[in-house]
């Protein structure tokens, strides 16, 4: 069922994986009728994640990416919406011929292709399966794995199945029905499951192992407790300790001669994160201002990122998630005790004051801001209201009439030279400067000094951009410094002020290439700029 770890399990199995010198492609199947997640609130559904390729994808493509350090791309992730809509392009084109178009064999095929797609260039591709087993839209999934399994034998395929084993408190007792019940479901549907990964408060008894074991059909060994873990990034650990990789390994029958050398990488590498993230020398505190606060999924990445600048600082990073939507009085009470102000990304005009005020607080009592995408937007608007007088600036995506100091940039050239226009009556789906972007910094400026380098590429979503071919006069006396622009120089992409400690904001999204092992310069300066108020 959802929360309980699968993105995690799966990341974690390519991450073991990799340690024992495989290669590994990660893909997800998520059953949901949507074409793609760009357009799916992150209030429901968290993040929608985006690829270097532009792709707009589930939040677990951030932990594949994060555990493996492999970039994903749009061939990594389906859903029925998606599956269903290249049957159908297909019987539009005369593809199959008249013949009635099913679910078996249609739809499955379709999915068995996915899956195998570039297959042949990797040791291991590991595909993860949203939803609930039972569930009407997982069906399909199901049957393709089942037909896989026998298309290409047991012998090169291997079903993992996470299950709930809840701790009853009155009873005292970890129980083991839901898991025998789930997999009696999946062995309905032919597929027998080769590993059970027990998520769990407690490690599983004996005796409940033993139970498993013999009621689901499964080796004893292959009974494997996926304990709950303070950080996510202990689990990989975990697993191995448990004896997930190893078991997989025997599944397939490779023999290992080296286990000593793997503990010892696996220790050496996500071990060593243990201490940093368990026992790490200082503190600081972060107030991020969002308008997605209730649900922790929704700024999954850059909490991440966050805790990676943490960890590139020996230091815990606390995150207060601050309501956008909160009364003045209650944000400046909450800000004052923080070392760091963050405004992520974000969409609409719903509390875009909370984080305009957050934003001149920031500036004007000089703690450590950074503002990413909608908060690079914003911290020009905060310029321009608060700084120059100018109480109409706005970006058009909240007002119908202002001064659109951020407004649509009809035509700009894409990476491919391809002219793309968005306009106010647009389609919302797909229609967003998506994906890596090139931008250049200016020698001189803080930008440079965070990225160490002056081209470097980032990961965009955002439908409007900084109006500097009307206003650039205008931003420039708000002491507004663009260091980082477009490689076309047309478009702001990084933004700095010269008078502060450290104010910093980003058109783009370096949240979605951070990693526990290379943390993102940008979170690692703001960790340390926000350290250096000594709070
Ligand atoms: N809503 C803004 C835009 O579309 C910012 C998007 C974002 O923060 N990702 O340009």
């Amino acid at each position: 069922m959802s929360s309980l770890g699968k993105g995690i399990a799966a990341s974690s199995i390519g991450a073991l994986l990799q340690a024992r010198g495989f290669s590994i492609r990660m893909k997800k199947l998520d059953p949901y009728i949507n074409v793609d997640p760009g357009t799916m609130s992150p209030f429901k559904h968290g993040e929608v994640f985006v690829m270097e390729d532009g792709c707009e994808a589930d939040l677990d493509f951030g932990h594949y990416e994060r555990f493996t350090g492999i970039a994903c791309s749009a061939d990594d992730s389906v859903t029925t919406g998606k599956i269903y809509e290249t049957v159908i392009n297909k019987e539009r084109r005369g593809d199959y011929l008249g013949s009635d178009i099913q679910v078996i064999p249609h739809i499955t095929t379709e999915i068995k292709n996915f899956i195998t797609a570039g297959s042949e260039n990797v040791d291991f591709t590991i595909c993860e399966i949203g939803g609930t087993v039972g569930d009407i839209e997982g069906l399909p999934y199901i049957e393709a794995l089942r037909q896989l399994s026998i298309e290409l034998g047991k012998a090169k395929t291997i079903c993992v199945h996470l299950t709930f084993v809840p701790f009853v408190k009155t009873a005292g007792e970890l129980k083991t029905k839901p898991t025998q019940y789930s997999v009696k479901l999946l062995q309905s549907m032919g597929v027998q499951p080769d590993i059970l990964l027990c998520r769990s408060e407690f490690e599983l008894t004996d005796d409940a192992k033993n139970k498993l074991s013999m009621f689901c059909n499964i080796k004893r060994d292959n009974v494997i407790t996926a304990l709950d873990a303070d950080s996510v990034y202990l689990i990989p650990e975990q697993h191995h300790i448990a004896g997930l990789d190893r078991q997989i390994c025997s599944h397939f029958s490779i023999q290992c001669d080296r286990e000593a050398e793997i503990d010892s990488i696996i220790s050496k590498t996500w071990g060593a994160l243990k201490h940093s993230i368990a026992s790490p020398k200082s503190s600081v505190k972060i107030a991020a201002v969002g308008k997605y606060t209730k649900l922790k999924d929704a700024y999954i990445s850059l909490t991440q990122a966050l805790i990676h600048g943490g960890i590139a600082n020996d230091t815990k990073v606390e995150i207060d998630w601050i309501d956008s939507e909160w009364p003045q009085e209650q944000l400046s009470a909450v800000l004052a005790g923080v070392s760091g102000i963050l405004i992520p990304g974000g969409f609409s005009s719903r509390g875009t004051d909370g984080k305009l005020f957050a934003i001149q607080y920031a500036r004007e009592k000089n703690i450590p801001f950074l503002g990413i995408c909608l908060g690079l937007q914003l911290a020009v608007i905060e310029s321009c209201r608060n700084i120059l007088g100018i109480k109409t600036a706005t970006s058009r995506e909240f007002d119908d009439d202002g001064t659109f100091v951020i407004d649509f940039m009809e035509k700009w050239i894409s990476e491919s030279s391809t002219t793309e226009t968005r306009t106010q009556d647009g389609n919302k789906g797909g229609t967003m400067r998506l994906g890596n972007q090139r931008c250049h910094i200016s020698a001189d400026s803080l930008a440079y000094k965070i990225y160490g380098k002056t081209d470097i590429t980032e990961r965009h979503r955002h439908r409007f951009e900084v109006n500097i071919e009307e206003y650039g006069e205008t931003l420039e006396r708000a002491g507004l410094v663009f260091s980082g622009m477009s490689s076309d120089g047309k478009l702001p992409e990084i933004l700095e002020r010269k008078d502060h400690i450290f104010f910093v904001a980003t058109q783009a999204h370096p949240e979605f290439k951070s990693t526990p092992f290379s943390p993102h310069p940008l979170f690692t300066a703001f960790i340390k700029a926000a350290l250096s108020l000594g709070r």
